[in-house]
């Protein structure tokens, strides 16, 4: 059986390009990059070379970069480094109701510790109000964290809007970038971000590593504590087989960025183009500004968790739209802040998400199948 892998926003297979370069830096230069000697110097190069990489896909510069063990634990770090080392200027943080668990746990747990956190509400489409922010903001406000585009539906935050008003404001401005960055230009100079966290596996790279950029006048406490790698602010010995795969990836990335918009916007088409001519009712989610590789549909009357194992015994890997499972909506879920929490859309909603090696054919497909199952379950 042919298998089709439309479950990108969740992770993408790592590139042979990315592979190949990886296994020397498990065998033969395998050193410490703390170490003085040969070893320790081709390690610390190749940590270097990334990391000059990381920054200048974001308009940053080398010295501002952190590598982490992922996009969690960067957001972990902007969210926690920040709010310890500057508890004495404020204790107030603003974030969304739509983020991902990395942030809205790591908010709970702030709340703990006596920070006050405004979750703010988005709208249909999944926006947050640039004007909402702005009322937001207090005198006791040391950051604002808002996800640059969602992992469920893809909405894009207005983010050069937020940054331009948080530049009259002390908050440091962070956002989670794990699902834009590939996709969407990003210059953190130009936006008015201080902070940003990128995760290597969503981009065709490995698993288990990331980074956070935090501006130069960005005061943040460390997580990890030990040795003075990654210049104090994060000890540990760096994960150099995986930064240097990430490398390959961030190069691979750049290269495809705009062919890669144009074929996932001709894939949205061709899913559409299925539907409307078989018939079946559906409502995209997430608005027009979406990310192009995300893309979710909710179908009338249909119940996601049938519809996910018929696809899978079809060969096709697609992922619930929406966080919830059988018998329970996670209330911080997007859809839920989008359209409440007793809307039919939110049990019925598929993501569909696209990367490189999908091919029209295999969209085509996997469209046609879920018409299919569709259908099927309609009949029930
Ligand atoms: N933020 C967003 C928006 C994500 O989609 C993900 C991955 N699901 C993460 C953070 C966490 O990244 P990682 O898997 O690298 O920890």
């Amino acid at each position: 059986m042919e298998r089709i892998y439309l479950d990108h926003a969740a992770t993408s297979p790592t590139h042979p390009q990315v592979v190949e370069h990886m296994i020397p830096y498990m065998m033969e230069m395998f050193g410490n990059p703390s170490s003085i000697h040969f070893y320790g110097r081709q390690a610390r190069h190749a940590v270097d070379e990334a990391r000059r990489a990381c920054a200048s896909s974001i308009g940053a510069t080398p010295n501002e970069i952190i590598f982490t063990s992922g996009g969690t634990e960067a957001d972990n770090l902007a969210l926690l480094g920040v709010a310890r080392a500057n508890k004495a200027r404020g204790n107030h943080i603003i974030t969304t109701a739509i983020e991902h668990h990395a942030i809205l746990n790591t908010c709970k747990m702030l709340e703990h510790e006596g920070f006050e956190i405004t979750y703010l509400p988005v709208d249909e489409t999944g926006r947050v109000n640039v004007q909402d922010v702005q009322e937001a903001l207090t005198e006791k406000t040391i950051l604002v964290s808002i996800m640059y585009g969602n992992n469920e539906v893809g909405t894009v935050q207005p983010i050069e809007e937020i940054g331009a008003l948080l530049r009259e404001h002390r908050a440091y401005f962070h956002t989670d970038a794990v699902q834009a960055y590939g996709i969407v230009e990003i210059d953190v100079k130009k936006l008015g971000i201080d902070l940003l966290s990128v995760s290597s596996h969503k981009i065709n790279g490995p698993k288990g590593v990331g980074f956070l950029y935090a501006a130069k006048h960005v005061a943040f406490a460390p997580l990890l504590i030990g040795g003075e790698q990654e210049r104090k602010r994060r000890a540990g010995t760096e994960n150099v087989p995986g930064i240097v795969g990430f490398h390959q990836a961030i190069l691979l990335a750049e290269a495809a960025r705009e062919q890669k918009n144009q074929q996932y916007r001709l894939f949205k088409d061709i899913m559409i183009s299925v539907f409307v001519n078989e018939g079946i009712e559906f409502e995209v989610n997430g608005g027009e500004n979406s990310l192009s590789h995300v893309f979710n549909v909710s179908f009338t009357g249909m119940h996601i968790e049938s519809f996910l194992v018929n696809m899978d015994l079809a060969g096709i890997a697609v992922s619930s739209g929406s966080a919830c499972t059988a018998g329970s909506i996670d209330p911080s879920h997007v859809l839920v802040a989008m359209f409440g929490k007793s809307s039919d859309k939110i049990r019925s909603s598929v993501r569909f998400s696209f990367g490189l090696g999908n091919t029209k054919e295999q969209v085509e497909k996997a469209a046609y199948e879920t018409v299919k199952i569709v259908k099927r379950l309609a009949q029930n």
